[in-house]
């Protein structure tokens, strides 16, 4: 019998699992969150993953449950285990990629390097942590951020008041965090696979490029890292993975500073955008990878294929006629280069797909990835 993964949520990054689980002879289930998901293809239920019963009968007849993204709550990620269900990360680990208040003290008590950080409770609390670090912060809501939206540069505590209030709505209540403003070269990303046994592999230290808070492009490995560099971001993300018992695939996300300090900046216990490059790039995808590490299978060499390869989000995409009618000039321009789409309706700013050059020559695969998503455009 075949082996059965149960993936909550039907985003591109459980669509993006569906080809190596074929490859591999491994059935994969989505419990996705509406019709017609970027996953749709396997959704064998749709649902509320917030629903305790909903997600118990999606996992009856599967021997792993895995997910898409970090949302689903603690209290229903308790009832699976309770139930019998295997679950990777399980809860214990996934409360550090829900919470970045609750992953920023993990980590301290870990010796993890980090930015400055602090939990504040009101406007005063903020407005002392700016005092005490230049007159700017970052404040980030604790829960539910993604690309960008739920991080604001600030110089005065009154920017965060709408949050505080929010907050103090909300019935869970909580802190905001606050992180020095840090002075960064770059940002990087590591990723780490681990299996529920212990086994870890890491893949090379990337570069990340954020446009308005959002990833626009990854380079892997990193330009110009330094093997110390290199080592460095190993050690964090094995550190990390060990640390929370990390299961499947880690995505550390990193600021390397201006005094040559690499910092935490947060965490993802999945498939990571910083990691799509290794698709076309690596030995074994990160895809492929997550659904051997949660199934306790050996994982695959983390090698890459080629020098370099470079990832290019497709963002909103052509307001006429969809990625389908672009597609014929965009694979003619440049045959090497791989596109992927996620099925997406194109909305700007949204992420609908992404291009891979890979190559010898940096400035060359650059060029070629930059050039067909740009028929994208
Ligand atoms: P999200 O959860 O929305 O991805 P992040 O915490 O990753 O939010 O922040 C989004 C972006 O904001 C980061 O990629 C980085 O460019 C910038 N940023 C976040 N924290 C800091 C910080 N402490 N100092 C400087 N820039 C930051």
């Amino acid at each position: 019998m075949s082996l059965r993964v149960g993936v909550i949520g039907g985003g591109q990054l459980a669509r993006m699992m569906i080809a190596p689980a074929v490859e591999l002879g491994i059935d994969i289930r989505v419990l996705a969150e509406g019709e017609g998901m970027s996953a749709a293809i396997a959704a064998s239920a749709v649902g509320d993953y917030r629903d305790a019963d909903t997600v118990l009968a999606f996992a009856r007849d599967v021997d792993v449950i895995t997910f898409d993204h970090e949302h689903v709550p603690q209290p229903v990620l308790r009832a699976l285990i309770e139930a019998g269900v295997a679950v990777h990360p399980g809860p214990d680990a996934l409360q550090y990629a829900q919470d970045k208040l609750v992953m920023r003290s993990r980590l301290a008590e870990l010796g993890i390097p980090q930015p400055d950080w602090a939990a504040v409770s009101d406007v005063a609390q903020l407005q002392g942590f700016l005092d005490d670090h230049n007159g700017r912060a970052v404040v980030k809501t604790p829960r539910g951020g993604y690309d960008g939206k739920g991080v604001r540069v600030i110089s005065h505590a009154e920017e965060a008041a709408d949050w505080f209030a929010t907050l103090a709505e909300d019935a869970r209540g909580g802190d905001l965090l606050v992180e020095e403003l840090v002075s960064f070269r770059r940002e990087l990303a590591q990723q780490i696979a681990r299996t529920p046994s212990g086994e870890m592999l890491a893949y090379p230290v990337v570069e990340t490029v954020q446009r308005d808070g959002v990833c626009a492009e990854v380079i892997a490995p990193a330009p110009h890292a330094a093997a110390r560099l290199a080592e460095v971001a190993r050690e964090i993300g094995e550190g990390i993975a060990e640390g929370l018992g990390v299961t499947g695939m880690l995505a550390v996300e990193l600021f390397e500073t201006d005094d040559d300090r690499v910092l935490v900046n947060e965490l993802a216990m999945r498939p990571h955008n910083s990691g799509h490059w290794s698709q076309d790039g690596s030995i074994t995808s990160q895809f492929e990878q997550h659904l051997r590490a949660v199934l306790d299978l050996p994982l695959g060499a983390t090698a890459t294929r080629q020098p370099w390869a470079v990832m290019v989000n497709i963002l909103g995409g052509p307001a006429e006629g969809g990625l389908a009618q672009r597609m014929p000039a965009a694979l003619a321009a440049h045959t090497g280069v791989k596109v992927h789409t996620y099925g997406k309706d194109p909305r700007p700013g949204r992420k609908v797909g992404h291009v891979t050059a890979t190559g010898v020559d940096l400035d060359d695969v650059c060029y070629d990835a930059r050039a067909v998503a740009a028929h994208f455009a």
